[in-house]
């Protein structure tokens, strides 16, 4: 049986998570390895260092598009000396939702990361919020792939994102009653998935509101093979393959 992987969380200490419980569970939860996601210098420290200590809580670190207020350039130096204990860089992106004030900023940081995953060959994890076009036409610049963390938008921007390489980050929001994710996966070759939570956030109903976990990509995984059609297992040899592709570990 193939394992289930959280491509996308944030398992740091201030959300109170018992880790030592969250790794011992996951062989009965069926969970291959989760990728803990930072957004600034303090949170990549600390996901640097649990990494450290749970080989299954693999580090991502990066510059949040809405985490910048404390940022300085040379910080970027971080990733780079980091850069062979990491299984990717994010999360990173562009993110116009409560403010535009900050575009200038938030393009040139991110453009900036973008050119060190394609320097060292790293995959990225992407954040894209209310700034699908300007995201799109940095990423398609460089020779980059990764996951299109938590994605939310259009059949056509799906497209786009797949015939860039990238795959799709699926989450809790599949299972919210106004998305329209349901007929974007009926859309789509399983073989562009991947499995997220966004932990804490985004919990999948019915826990939404609650924090989530990393367990609950069964919950997705689920809801993925009924949309499609197949059968569990085939749905999970699937994103397994798709996972160990996108993050080079086969
Ligand atoms: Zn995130």
């Amino acid at each position: 049986m193939a394992k289930l992987y959280d491509t996308h969380c944030h398992l740091y200490s201030e959300y109170n998570y018992d880790l030592n419980e969250i790794v011992e569970n996951f062989k009965k939860d069926d969970i291959g390895f989760v990728i803990n996601n930072g957004t600034n210098f303090k949170t990549n420290e600390e996901v640097l260092s649990i990494s450290k200590k749970f080989s299954s809580i693999k580090p991502a670190i990066g510059f949040h598009p809405e985490d910048l207020d404390n940022f300085k350039e040379e910080q970027l130096d971080q990733i780079i000396q980091n850069i062979n204990n990491i299984i990717a860089i994010g999360e990173i992106g562009l993110d116009y939702y409560y403010s535009e004030n900050s575009k200038d900023l938030q393009k040139k940081v991110f453009e900036k990361q973008i050119q060190i995953a394609e320097k060292y060959n790293k995959p990225v994890i992407i954040h894209s919020r209310n700034a699908f076009k300007d995201t799109f036409d940095i990423v398609k610049k460089y020779n980059v792939k990764g996951s299109w963390h938590c994605f939310s938008g259009s059949l056509e921007e799906a497209n786009k994102i797949i015939g860039l390489g990238f795959k799709l980050g699926i989450g809790g929001i599949l299972t919210f009653k106004n998305s329209n994710l349901n007929e974007i996966i009926s859309e789509i070759d399983l073989k562009n998935i991947l499995l997220e939570t966004d932990s804490p956030y985004l919990s999948p109903e019915p826990f939404r509101g609650k924090r989530n976990e990393p367990k609950n990509v069964k919950i997705i995984l689920e809801n993925i093979a009924r949309i499609k059609n197949i059968d569990y297992i085939n749905a999970a040899q699937i994103i397994e393959n798709n996972t160990l592709e996108t993050f080079r570990m086969n």
